[in-house]
């Protein structure tokens, strides 16, 4: 298949990037300008990069013609900080998202698979784990925006024909995850503890999330694309929750050497718990985790000692 993914310079996107070409399918990427383009892509000559912002519709319909499959993977916002600037999530996140539809629309693509996100749109859970089902009142504007773009590919879908494919992720993370945006606590947390650093938890460390290694979620990404049955939105995780507090138990267990660390106060937006319920996404996409915790960890630890140099 002729596979486009927007933001494919990204964490996701670039281990996405990878899987597509060793599964035979060709790729272009289009990814922000001026770019440190990800190690394990930027001399792969099958790649097809191109520059620019998703918020102008014309640097998308240059990238756009040919594309069978759109994966969008670019987010301009962040859960945490989305809350200080609604206007400019709602902004950028739905209306760009809009303006890339209708450039996909114009160019017939056949499928668009979207990357929400299963920490934010549910909100406090009142059953754990959580099923798609389950009512969704996100405390996060991101988290907003994201379901907003879920009906939007729904009513594209109506309208036009459009197919599309949801995955609600919920905490990935592996190597080349970066540590700069503070989004992943694994990656965080491994950084400070292998330069000796102190690790900074809002609240007591029993916020519990669901943790899953970056290649099952691309994995999800790879079954997505040629799905043909009737489901639409689907939960990517492990199916089992982690508190920041076993992380760091795991992390230190790792290391053979206690971390330092830090509680502070809480903050309002974070849910207590998020564990998904993935059977959805077992049952009707054929996916599940291959590996468990340990092993993704391990990994990304490899990883990280190896680019940045520390022992
Ligand atoms: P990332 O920040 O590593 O990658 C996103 C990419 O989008 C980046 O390379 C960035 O340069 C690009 N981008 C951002 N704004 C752009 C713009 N205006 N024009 C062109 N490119 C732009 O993020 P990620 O962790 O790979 O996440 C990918 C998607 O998955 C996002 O939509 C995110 O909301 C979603 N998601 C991520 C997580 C997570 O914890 N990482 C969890 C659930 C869902």
């Amino acid at each position: 298949m002729k596979c486009l993914i927007l933001g494919g310079a990204g964490f996701i996107g670039s281990h996405l990037a990878e899987e597509l070409l060793a599964a035979g399918h060709q790729v272009k990427i289009f990814d922000r300008p001026n770019l440190l383009r990800p190690e394990n892509l930027h001399t792969d000559p099958r790649i097809e990069w191109f520059e620019g912002d998703y918020l102008n519709q014309d640097d998308v319909a240059y990238a756009m013609p040919g594309v069978e499959i759109l994966f969008h993977l670019i987010s301009a916002t962040l859960p945490k900080s989305s809350n200080e600037n609604p206007l400019y999530d709602v902004e950028s996140n739905i209306m760009g998202t809009l303006r890339v539809l209708d450039v996909a629309k114009k160019n017939h693509v056949k499928r668009v698979i979207f990357a929400s996100s299963g920490g934010t749109v549910y909100g406090i859970p009142k059953t754990v784990p959580i099923a798609e089902t389950h009512a969704t009142e996100p405390l996060v504007s991101y988290g907003i925006s994201k379901l907003a773009i879920e009906k939007y590919l729904h009513l594209y879908h109506t309208l036009h024909g459009m197919d599309y494919c949801v995955l609600r992720i919920a905490n990935p993370f592996g190597e080349r995850q970066r540590v700069s945006t503070a989004q992943g606590a694994v990656a965080v947390f491994l950084h400070h503890a292998l330069h000796n650093q102190t690790i900074h938890i809002w609240g007591d460390g029993s916020v519990t999330r669901d943790y899953i290694y970056i290649k099952d979620v691309v994995h999800a990404f790879i079954k997505a694309l040629s799905y043909t049955g009737e489901q639409r939105v689907f939960n990517i995780g492990s199916g089992h929750g982690l508190s920041l507090n076993d992380i760091l138990a795991a992390i230190e267990s790792l290391l053979g050497k206690p971390v330092q660390r830090s509680y502070e106060p809480s903050r309002s937006f974070d849910v207590p718990v998020n564990v998904l319920d993935i059977t959805c996404a077992r049952t009707q996409l054929g996916w599940q985790p291959a590996g468990d915790f340990q092993h993704g960890l391990i990994n990304t630890l490899l990883w990280m000692r190896q680019e940045q140099h520390v022992g």
